[in-house]
């Protein structure tokens, strides 16, 4: 494996813009997945994050949480104002791989990898979070939703990283997230679910249900107006209007509409 191993943030940035196909890697818990059968990415240059103490850890600001890129699920989950205050990173934290896992893979690396089935994406996109992406030539800011343009598509270049994972504080009346795995952990979801109500309103977010992790504006639209719950069978349409789900080895896409709907009620009568 050809490493690069920078020391300041600067110089990544100045690695990532001088030279192209350097590839990012954080815990490389994902990337390394496939590194016995993916031959063609032995050759190529990685970019070991590791040493940017700028990209370390969790801070709160009276404002937001702010997750360094380098912030791994443990982090978090030791975290005891998360627990308190956006319990769903915790929630969804904790069935991820086991304790190597989550003290190794950072919540940066489950938005970049773009799994459909990821577990971090869709509480953070349930929280409203924000990418924060650095290069050469600037920081920008994007809403996670925006950050995914198909699947494996991200609003990103070559020559960024993301640095930051910004996470308004609310207050909530409602956080759920749900799993329906083969297994509560070591799993890869069928159907993931989580659930917001705070004062900017109703946030539902599917995973495993569209090419990307996706929010769910008709089924976020009967949730406001309460038909939701009093026209239940109205989930079913708005779930296949707000997703696109496919049958493969896990599930199929007519199992996953139909618990994704059950696993809505019985969350929303709860
Ligand atoms: C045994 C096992 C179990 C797992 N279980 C789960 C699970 O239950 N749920 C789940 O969601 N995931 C699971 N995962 C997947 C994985 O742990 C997560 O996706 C993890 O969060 C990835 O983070 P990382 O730091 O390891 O990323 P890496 O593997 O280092 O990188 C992943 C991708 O992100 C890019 N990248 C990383 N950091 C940056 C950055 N700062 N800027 C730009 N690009 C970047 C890399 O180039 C790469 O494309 C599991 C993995 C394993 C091996």
């Amino acid at each position: 494996m050809k490493l690069v191993q920078p020391a300041t943030l600067p110089q990544a940035l100045e690695i990532l813009a001088g030279e192209r196909g350097v590839v990012p890697m954080a815990g490389a818990t994902d990337l390394l997945v496939h590194w016995p059968t993916r031959i063609a990415e032995h050759d190529k240059r990685y970019l070991d994050l590791s040493g940017l103490a700028e990209l370390r850890g969790v801070r709160w600001t009276d404002g937001e949480l702010q997750l360094g890129a380098l912030a791994t699920y443990w982090d978090v989950i030791a975290d005891r104002q998360a627990a308190r205050e956006l319990p769903l990173l915790v929630q969804a934290g904790r069935p991820v791989g086991a304790i190597q896992i989550q003290t190794g893979g950072k919540w940066a690396g489950n938005i970049v990898n773009a799994s459909p089935a990821a577990d971090g994406v869709p509480v953070l996109m349930a929280y409203d979070a924000t990418v924060v992406l650095q290069s050469v030539r600037g920081r920008e800011d994007v809403p996670l939703p925006e950050f995914y343009r198909g699947y494996k598509q991200l609003h990103m270049t070559d020559d960024q990283l993301v640095v930051a994972i910004r996470i308004p504080r609310r207050s909530y009346t409602v956080q759920q997230f749900h799993k329906v795995g083969s297994r509560r952990a070591q799993a890869i979801a069928k159907v993931g679910l989580a659930l917001t109500r705070s004062t900017a309103g109703w946030r539902v977010v599917a995973a495993s249900m569209a090419p990307t992790i996706r929010r769910c504006p008709a089924l976020e639209r009967l949730l406001e107006t309460g038909a939701a719950l009093r026209e239940p069978e109205a989930l079913l349409p708005a779930i296949a209007s707000d997703t696109s789900p496919i049958d493969d080895i896990r599930s199929s896409a007519e199992y996953r509409r139909r618990v994704m709907a059950r696993v809505l009620l019985s969350a929303l009568r709860a």
